[in-house]
This record gives C-alpha cells, structure tokens and sequence, in this order.
C-alpha cells in the first residue's frame, strides 16, 4: 500500500473531464482533495493525497502522465531567503495559493509558509533566486 501527495497541473482541455473519477473506478485508488484551483492561465491545479496498491498507483500515475497531467510530489520545502528578497512582487503572479501576497501596510511581499503547496513555480520565477528549496 502506498499514500502520496501530489500536486497535479491540468491542461486547459482537460478541465471538463471526469479524471480523478478514473483513478477510483479504474485503478481503485482512494484520493483526498487538499486544495483545487484554476490557474490564471487557465491550467487547473489538484493537490492530492493518492492512496491505493503499488501497482495500481503505478498505473493510476501513468494513465495521468499519459494524458498531460503534469505531476510533481509535494513537499514543504520551499523557504524564502529573506536577505535576498528585494520585493520585486514577480512571484506573486505565479503563486496559484496566493501564499505570496503583498502586505498592503507594508508594501512588501509577505510568505505564508502554510499556504505553500511546494509546487516551486515562484523559484523559478524569482529573478534573485530568493525563493530555495530546501533539500
Ligand atoms: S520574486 Fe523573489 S525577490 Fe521578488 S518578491 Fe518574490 S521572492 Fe522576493
Ligand atoms: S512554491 Fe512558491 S509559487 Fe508554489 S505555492 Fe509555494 S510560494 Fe506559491
């Protein structure tokens, strides 16, 4: 028996469809939604906790990958330097949990580390790569 946490990235085209539904009537696979979202680029975003047998949890990951889930393991490992943060706000833009937030009394970019799902999009995106993961 395996349980994982994942954060899964949808393409706009497959919005609509029953997916997840799959995962339980196909690979009898157990999930719990942590958090949904639609990004503003129009990709959806599922963080789930994934349950069910080795083999059927391999499939059940493969038949996603197959159809362009883009799927990463969830961690909360992500910090913010905060020596290197020059509050530029370009992470904001990318957060799709709005754990990075501008903190309208201070004009400065605040982090809410229990928002944070570790999908990295902001370290990617800081242009002083003040956002790590910590390994
Ligand atoms: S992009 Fe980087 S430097 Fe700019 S506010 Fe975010 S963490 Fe700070
Ligand atoms: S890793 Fe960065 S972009 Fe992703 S949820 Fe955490 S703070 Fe937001």
């Amino acid at each position: 028996m395996v349980s994982k946490r994942l954060v899964l990235t949808f393409p706009h085209k497959l919005l609509d469809k029953p997916i997840v539904y799959q995962l339980v009537k196909e690979y009898d696979l157990v999930f719990n939604i942590l958090q949904a979202r639609v990004m503003p680029n129009e990709q959806g975003l599922l963080v789930l906790e994934i349950t069910g047998n080795k083999e059927n949890y391999a499939k059940g990951v493969k038949y996603l990958t197959d159809l362009g889930v883009k799927i990463q393991p969830l961690s909360n490992d992500v910090r913010r330097n905060d020596a290197r943060c020059t509050h530029c706000g370009v992470c904001i833009s990318v957060c799709p949990t709005e754990a990075l937030s501008i903190n309208k009394k201070t004009m400065k970019v605040d982090f809410d580390l229990a928002k944070c799902i570790a999908c990295e999009l902001c370290v990617r995106a800081c242009p002083v790569r003040a956002m790590e993961v910590k390994l």
